[in-house]
Formats: structure tokens, C-alpha cells, sequence
């Protein structure tokens, strides 16, 4: 019999690499976002000539209190509070749904990470439905599950007999959907929702765009009454929060307990979980913001009709979506970064045509139309 010492390989023949998942070694490379000032810099530019169009972010960043909050922010050296109490009461008011049922998280990215891996196990199947929110498959792929996708119909509306089928056919734990959805603003509609919650799965819904279709239509307090209905928001993109790092989820009450075995116990850091509290004191502020940007958003898509090559999506949402006809989207994308304008231009079926636009402030949108009429 051999001693175990000799069926130990030698420390030298060991390459790490070779123990890392076989998930993990199959996923296509992180395609990083240049920061701002980087990119500011390589076009030979200030940050401020910039007009940032590419990722939803609000374009009239939060209101003074925060900054207010932040700079007077005390207890910077005491970890914050696992349980996110404070930050949690006033979610509970702000949207009507008890505190029980709501997790604070670093964003609603971790929030859609915790939730499949409060879910899944290698191997076991979730639903995505593309074009959509690129975190879903993405997460989804670290957790070593199947990706069942059912694409979206021409107009970007849910297949629902098809996913119907596909839940048939592969029973999957999971559905991701955002309403409206990124990248084309569209809503889901009622119906679609409860035929999803009456099939056999849990129906993840995104909602990080919610306040621009109206605040009122959010489906978070359907949530106490669901058995299978999760809601995630976020303080990104309305409250103008995204470099913070903040958002929340709704989640059925025998959820909770499991969720908070495995969440990180400190995963809202002091700053956001103060700023968000400040934003959710005085939403009147944000609302005049939101309405100016629903504004903007109308007037955006009526001067992108005007423009020969492009045919804009009605949108509900941050941004308007278009498709580029005679012309190569991508260089369309790359002609409007030289000017100082940034869009985002996606290299996925269905949209290599298609490029989407962030709601700016009335002078970028004009801007904008002007390099587009002269493009
Ligand atoms: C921006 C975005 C998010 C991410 O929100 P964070 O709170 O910043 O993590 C989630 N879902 C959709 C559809 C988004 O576009």
C-alpha cells in the first residue's frame, strides 16, 4: 500500500488555476466601464464638457440634504447597523410594505445575486428573458445554473406561452423580469404578471426604473399577499444615489429568515444607508426632478423621431432605446464619443441596431439632436 505522503502531488505541480470553477473558467471576460474621468481624459476633454448618456444615472444627482448628511456623518469607525433599522423603518413608510419583509442591500445587484444564491444550485435552471438587464444570466452563470432563455417578441413584450412551455419543460426555480424593462422602457402589464405568479416558480421583478413610469404603479405591495412574488428597487437611478451603492428587495415573510442567514453583515455601509434616509425624509425634491426628466423623456423621443436613421421605443423608464436603419449603430456610438456624448451601443442579438440613450437635462438632449442632425 502506498503512504499517503507519496499520492500528494508536489507544491510545484499544483496550479491554482487549474482548482478554479469550471463555471467560472467558461464565462466570457469582464468588459470593464472606463470611469468618467478616464474617459474624459482619452477624448481629451473635462469631466464636465462630457454629457453622460450611457448608464441612467440622474442627471441632477440628489438632493442637498445628502451631501448635507454626508459631510456631517459621525460614526465612520463603528461597522453599520446588519440589520439596516433605520434605513428599513422609513422604506417601510415609503412604500407602504412592513418592515419584515424588506432587505436593505449594497445596490439591487446584490440583492439579485442574493436571491439566486439563496436559490440555486449548480445545474438548476432560471428564466431570462433577453433583451433585458445583463446581471441576470451574468449572476446567474457564477452560480453554475442553466440559463433557459425566452427571448422577447419584436416589440420587446414578454413570450409568455413560451415561457409558460419552458417551465414545463425545464422547471425552473427562478424568472428575472424588470418593468419597465432596460434597455427599452417598456411595462409589464397585469395580465402577463399574474399568469407568471400562478406558475409553479418565484417571479423576480425589477423595478429600478419603477419611479419613472409613476411611484403608484410599483407592484412592491403586492408582495405581503404573494407566496412567490419578489420586488427589487433601487436608489440609483431616481434618487441619484448609483455611486453609493444602495437599493431594496420585498420578499415573501418565509423568505426572510433564510435571507438573512446569508446575506454579508455589513453589506450597507454608513454613508449610503445615511443618504438614503435623507432622500426618503424629503421625496418632494425628487419628484420635481423625476417629472422634469419624464418630460425630457417625451421631448427626447419626439426629436429622435425626426432623425432620418433612428425610430425610438415609446419608453416609461430612464431612457429611450432606438433602432439605428441604414447606418452601423456601433459607429454611430463611437462618431458621438468623439463629440463628447455618451451612449450605449450593446453587442448582443436583437440590438446591434439598436442603441440607448440616458435621459439628460434639456441642454444635452439639444446637444445631442444637434451632432445627430449633423451626423
Ligand atoms: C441599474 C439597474 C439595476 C442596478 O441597480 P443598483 O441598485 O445600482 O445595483 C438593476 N436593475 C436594472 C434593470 C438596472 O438597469
Amino acid at each position: 500500500m502506498n503512504s499517503p505522503a507519496s499520492s500528494v502531488p508536489s507544491v510545484s505541480s499544483v496550479d491554482p488555476v487549474d482548482s478554479v470553477r469550471p463555471n467560472v473558467v467558461t464565462m466570457e471576460p469582464y468588459t470593464p466601464v472606463f470611469p468618467f474621468d478616464v474617459l474624459a481624459a482619452r477624448l481629451d476633454r473635462a469631466p464636465e464638457d462630457i454629457s453622460k448618456l450611457d448608464a441612467n444615472e440622474n442627471p441632477y444627482g440628489p438632493p442637498p440634504q445628502v451631501q448635507e448628511v454626508l459631510s456631517t456623518l459621525r460614526y465612520t469607525h463603528i461597522y453599520p447597523d446588519p440589520e439596516s433599522r433605520a434605513l428599513r423603518a422609513a422604506l417601510a413608510e415609503f412604500t407602504g410594505v412592513p418592515a419584515d419583509f424588506l432587505l436593505a442591500g449594497a445596490g439591487a445587484d446584490e440583492l439579485i445575486d442574493l436571491t439566486m444564491r439563496l436559490f440555486l444550485q449548480p445545474g438548476e435552471a432560471i428564466i431570462n428573458c433577453p433583451p433585458t438587464f445583463g446581471m441576470y444570466a451574468f449572476d446567474a452563470e457564477i452560480c453554475g445554473a442553466q440559463v433557459i432563455t425566452v427571448p422577447r417578441r419584436d416589440d420587446f413584450s414578454l413570450d409568455v406561452e413560451g415561457i409558460e412551455a419552458a417551465v414545463c419543460r425545464h422547471r425552473p426555480k427562478l424568472i428575472f423580469l424588470a418593468s419597465p424593462n432596460n434597455p427599452d422602457g417598456g411595462w409589464l402589464p397585469d395580465d402577463d404578471l399574474e399568469r407568471l405568479l400562478a406558475l409553479p416558480l418565484v417571479v423576480v421583478l425589477d423595478e429600478a426604473y419603477v419611479e419613472f413610469a409613476g411611484m403608484q404603479r410599483s407592484r412592491v405591495k403586492m408582495v405581503p399577499q404573494r407566496h412567490n412574488l419578489i420586488v427589487l428597487r433601487s436608489f440609483s437611478k431616481w434618487a441619484g444615489l448609483a455611486g453609493l451603492r444602495v437599493g431594496y428587495g420585498a420578499f415573501p415573510a418565509g423568505l426572510m429568515p433564510h435571507l438573512w442567514k446569508i446575506k454579508q453583515p455589513y453589506n450597507v455601509n454608513v454613508a449610503a444607508s445615511a443618504a438614503a434616509i435623507a432622500v426618503l425624509q424629503d421625496p418632494h425634491y425628487l419628484e420635481m426632478h423625476i417629472a422634469r426628466m419624464v418630460a425630457e423623456r417625451e421631448r427626447l423621443t419626439r426629436l429622435l423621431a425626426e432623425i432620418p436613421y433612428l425610430r425610438p421605443y415609446p419608453s416609461q423608464s430612464a431612457y429611450v432605446l432606438c433602432r439605428v436603419v441604414g447606418r452601423e449603430a456601433r459607429e454611430l456610438k463611437l462618431a458621438l464619443e468623439q463629440e463628447g456624448i455618451l451612449i450605449r451601443y450593446f453587442d448582443k442579438p436583437r440590438l446591434r441596431d439598436h442603441i440607448r440613450i440616458s435621459v439628460g437635462r434639456p441642454d444635452q438632449t439639444d446637444a445631442l439632436i444637434a451632432v445627430l442632425r449633423r451626423l
